[in-house]
């Protein structure tokens, strides 16, 4: 007999998640003060008389995107799905594959693969969080953003503390253990 999966689900914020992934993504999103809904609305996505049906995972109102979370590459299917939803909606459909930590992250934008897509970014002058991807995959010095929040301009796609310890305390990874100089690089030293 095949053996089955099924994701653990988890609350978090009296929210229940389907996954622990989601979860993880949710205690990043709160970490960082990013308001999100998770699975607010479902859509009907119809192409050449095909209907399919798609519940996606995270509303960032901010950033006035979609964001769905994938434990790795989304199937051809998937994609599909993030197109068709883009296309309908008009907003970015984000499809983020993996756990918090990475500060690039694989991603697929509207369904098209942009190779390492930053995600996460904080502008270091004005603190202001943005979602940045690779204008084509695999270039890397090409950035767009989706939420053009930053108005200063300063905005690029580096890491930084407030980054690292959100993905920290996100993937419960005990801030006290990490090791010496990346507390200190954090600034908590
Ligand atoms: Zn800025």
């Amino acid at each position: 007999m095949k053996p089955t999966i099924r994701a653990i689900e988890t609350e978090f914020l009296g929210e229940r998640f389907r996954s622990r992934l989601e979860a993880k993504w949710a205690r990043v999103f709160h970490a960082l003060n990013i308001p999100f809904t998770f699975e607010p609305e479902g859509f009907e996505l119809e192409e050449d008389g095909q209907v399919s049906r798609y519940l996606p995972d995270f509303w960032l109102s901010t950033f006035g995107a979609w964001v769905e979370i994938k434990p790795e590459s989304p199937s051809e299917r998937e994609r599909k799905l993030a197109r068709l939803l883009h296309q309908g909606h008009g907003a970015p459909v984000l499809v983020v594959c993996g756990v918090p930590g990475k500060h690039f992250i694989q991603a697929y934008v509207n369904g098209a693969s942009h190779g390492e897509l930053g995600f996460l970014f904080e502008c270091q002058f004005c603190h202001v969080i943005e979602v940045f991807y690779l204008v084509a995959p695999y270039s890397d010095d090409e950035w767009m953003s989706v939420s053009h929040l930053c108005q200063c301009g300063n905005a690029s796609p580096l890491s930084t503390p407030r980054l690292h310890r959100a993905y920290a305390e996100a993937t419960g990874c005990r801030f006290e253990r990490l090791p010496k100089n990346m507390r200190r690089a954090l600034g908590a030293v």
